[in-house]
């Protein structure tokens, strides 16, 4: 949890050893854990702790567009609704969601987009509801990797899983998966995802300053930092089948 404010920021990020204000090492990603079928009432469901971030994602769908005007007539559609509950930030986040929660959504619906069949769904709508409980960096990644796991827990057919990590510079070095703090403070956010049916990034926004060289090494640490969260991501998932194939 960031207990600072803008004024109180460190100066330096990276310790005398080398190493984040946390311990981790430059490429390190915090301690993830992922779970699905979490709230039953959900057609599919999702659970992440990603560091300090706790984030649920519930997944309805394919059902009646409401209002119905935005109901397409030759193809389903996609609609992301990211919160951010008004306690899971230091100073209190105004309840109504703001043009930043309307941003992430987006972005995050954009990224999913492309691994679903929405062209098989006329005049349907998959509905996902992110709500982020505890927020420390990251969210959107955490938010993007929760909700494609909510959508393969939901049994919705999938071109493939979409996994999603922050890369940046902090300190002049670059660095996998920013936390709150490096993010506020650092030099560079660059949040990347990834849909893995063919390889692309589905998700790239860039805050701050690199130049070529980083930027490309940048992509290289996110892409085998996104290899990572995609296992972990396949993990839970058989989990859920583990289980119930051993009566769990
Ligand atoms: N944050 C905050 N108050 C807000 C919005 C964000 O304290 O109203 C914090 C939160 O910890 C968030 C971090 O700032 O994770 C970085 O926010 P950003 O907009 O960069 O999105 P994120 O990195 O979470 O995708």
């Amino acid at each position: 949890m960031t207990l600072l404010i803008q004024d109180e920021y460190p100066k330096k990020l990276l310790r005398e050893d080398g190493l984040r204000l946390d311990g981790r090492g430059l490429t390190d990603l915090r301690p993830i854990k992922m779970e699905v079928d979490v709230i039953k009432n959900a057609d599919g469901s999702a659970y992440i702790e990603w560091g300090n971030n706790k984030i649920f994602a519930s997944v309805y769908g394919p059902r009646e567009v409401h209002p119905h005007h935005l109901a397409k007539p030759d193809r389903g559609i996609l609609r992301v609704f990211y919160r951010m509950a008004t306690y899971s930030v230091f100073e209190r986040k105004r309840p109504a969601p703001g043009r930043r929660e309307k941003e992430i959504s987006l972005v995050i619906s954009e990224c999913l987009e492309p691994v679903l069949f929405l062209e098989l769904y006329p005049g349907t709508s998959f509905e996902i509801f992110i709500e982020v409980i505890d927020a420390d960096g990251g969210t959107r990644c955490a938010s993007t990797t929760v909700a494609a796991l909510a959508l393969a827990d939901a049994g919705i057919p999938m071109r493939s899983l979409v996994s999603s990590c922050a890369v940046g510079k902090v300190d002049g070095q670059l660095i996998t998966d920013l936390s709150g703090i490096e993010d506020k403070a650092g030099d560079s956010d660059m949040p990347v995802a990834m849909t893995w049916f063919n390889d692309e990034i589905s998700l790239l926004q860039f805050d701050g300053k690199m130049n070529q060289e980083e930027m490309d090494k940048s992509l290289d640490m996110a892409k085998d930092a996104l290899e990572n969260v995609y296992q972990m991501q396949l993990e839970a998932l058989k989990k859920k089948y583990i289980q119930i194939q051993e009566g769990i």
